[in-house]
């Protein structure tokens, strides 16, 4: 292997390193400080007290001009997403490195991209003509300039016009948030195939097309009244994926081929006596094992760094994200590998620590708690299954008796309070069978079961006036289950 995972992110140091930048460490996955993030999404997180002028003088960050650094990364839940993408597509995990190089108040965008541009084909030596741009195309509602600063930068380095391509806020406008720094940024794409002209697959979800590097230029200063003031001093912020890099470095057309994640599929392999991966999607992969490879691949990483950072599963937010994940990776070691559950991610883990720790110490440091909180959740989780999908075989076969290709949202919301069976659980085995569900029936019967327990809740109070004529009413209409309840069955989804 001419470039290993770990070579990938040496050269990118060394390089940065060499121009000036402090290699700093990952800040934690789990932000403690940071209430509005459920898990660190991006690389400028840890450094947001920095662009917001909120730092501190005592902290060491106070006097850095240039920083670069790997980023641990989790977009399971909140403003970014990619759960549902994971096993589906090549690109996208919820566990990944953001590899990223900062400037605060120091270069700006001429020396951002031309930085970007020699780590990609001189460092790295991928082909120029693989290689696409985005700029920000502007906003006239917004009143937000067409960034062709941007556009003459890379026509200067060299980059043909056919190669640069122009985009909307959606792709290539940052906000923090609804006021403060933000700014146009600029993208590099990487087609996989080549010799063509892929312009027209830029942002396209094409799974040959892929985004690897967006460079943001905070430039402005949002406003409460929404208008843009030009930041005194000017930021750059970048991130770039570091297994979709290492993919297009070793010439895979999946990130799951690259050795980021083929000695966890070895081991999984070992754990369960399964077939090997084959890299199949969707309804290449008849047998849904390769899928199911990728799934449980992308989860240990997910639930192994989060728990190594302090995050634990339990019922509510971050944690809850936990437990979901946990859950859904042991459901297809279960179904699609055959795995017996119950210390089954735990035994996994081993080859995670192995090709992860050197780069991540806590890994190594925490790898006992870590097995200890797979193997008790996993443990808890097995008995859920084992009634859920006994429930949900139930519904299943009634819905084909019946010549129905729905689940009813009732029945869906019943699984999850009766039997502590995740929705989306609940959803995959659905789709499995090609039953639909409608998002907004299982909404309307969640809220029902709101207002029932909240009635549940008067009835309680006035339970004592009560006589028995009219306790034995309210049995019959199953309305007599108290808040606790209620809050016990929750507890143990
Ligand atoms: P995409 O459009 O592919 O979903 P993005 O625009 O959401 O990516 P950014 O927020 O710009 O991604 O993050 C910076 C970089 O991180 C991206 O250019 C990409 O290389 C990488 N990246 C983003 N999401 C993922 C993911 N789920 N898995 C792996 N790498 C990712
Ligand atoms: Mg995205
Ligand atoms: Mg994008
Ligand atoms: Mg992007």
């Amino acid at each position: 292997l001419k470039w290993p995972s770990a070579r990938v992110r040496k050269a990118f140091f060394d390089y940065m390193e060499q121009r000036g930048h402090t290699i700093v460490p990952s800040g934690s996955v789990v932000p403690y400080d940071d209430p509005t993030l459920l898990f660190t999404n991006a690389g400028m997180n840890q450094f947001k007290p920095i662009f917001l002028g909120t730092i501190n003088k005592s902290d060491p960050m106070f006097n850095l001009k240039r920083a670069a650094d790997t980023q641990k990364v989790i977009r399971a839940g909140g403003k970014h997403n990619d759960l549902d993408d994971v096993g589906k597509d090549s690109y996208h995990h919820t566990f990944f490195e953001m590899l990223g190089n900062w400037s605060f108040g120091d270069y700006f965008k001429e020396e951002a991209i031309e930085m970007a541009w020699e780590v990609l084909t001189k460092v790295y030596g991928l082909d120029p003509k693989r290689l696409y741009a985005t700029y920000f195309e502007g906003n006239k509602e917004l009143g937000l300039p067409p960034d062709e600063e941007a556009k003459q930068l890379w026509l200067n380095i060299g980059m043909p016009e056919e190669q640069i391509v122009p985009g909307d806020m959606r792709d290539n406008f940052w906000e923090m948030g609804d006021q403060g720094p933000c700014g146009p940024s600029s993208e590099i794409h990487y087609d996989k195939i080549g010799g063509r002209n892929a312009a027209d697959l830029v942002n396209k979800d094409d799974p040959m097309v892929v985004e690897i590097w967006n460079l943001v230029f905070m430039q402005f200063d949002r406003q409460k009244d929404r208008s843009l003031r030009s930041l005194p001093a000017k930021h750059i912020d970048t991130g770039m994926g570091f297994e979709r890099v290492v993919s297009a470095l070793q010439e895979t057309d999946s990130n799951y081929s690259t050795d980021c994640f083929t000695p966890l599929f070895k081991q999984i392999q070992q754990v369960t006596g399964v077939r090997p991966y084959t890299d199949k999607y969707a309804k290449d992969d008849a047998d849904g094992i390769d899928t199911a490879y990728r799934v449980i691949a992308d989860h240990i990483r997910t639930l192994s760094f989060a728990i190594a950072d302090g995050a634990v599963p339990n019922s509510d937010g971050r944690g809850y994200v936990v437990r979901r994940i946990l859950r859904r990776g042991v459901r297809y070691a279960r179904k699609y590998l055959n795995a017996e559950i119950g210390s089954f991610f735990s035994k996994v883990l081993p080859a995670l620590v192995d090709h992860m720790g050197e780069q991540f110490p806590e890994l190594v440091k925490k790898q006992q708690d870590i097995k200890e909180i797979l193997d008790e959740e996993e443990e808890a989780f097995a008995r859920t299954l084992d009634r859920g999908e006994a429930q949900f075989e139930k519904y299943a076969a009634k819905a084909a008796k019946d010549g129905v290709q729905k689940l009813d949202g009732d029945v869906v919301w019943r699984l999850y309070d009766t039997f502590g069976f995740p929705v989306d659980l609940t959803q995959i085995m659905a789709e499995e069978r090609g039953l639909e569900i409608d998002e907004n029936e299982v909404n309307a019967a969640k809220e029902k079961a709101r207002e029932a327990s909240k009635a549940v809740k008067a009835s309680v109070d006035t339970f004592a006036k009560l006589d028995v004529h009219q306790i034995a009413r309210l049995e019959q209409q199953k309305v007599v289950r108290t808040d606790d309840e209620a809050k016990f069955v929750k507890g143990d989804s």
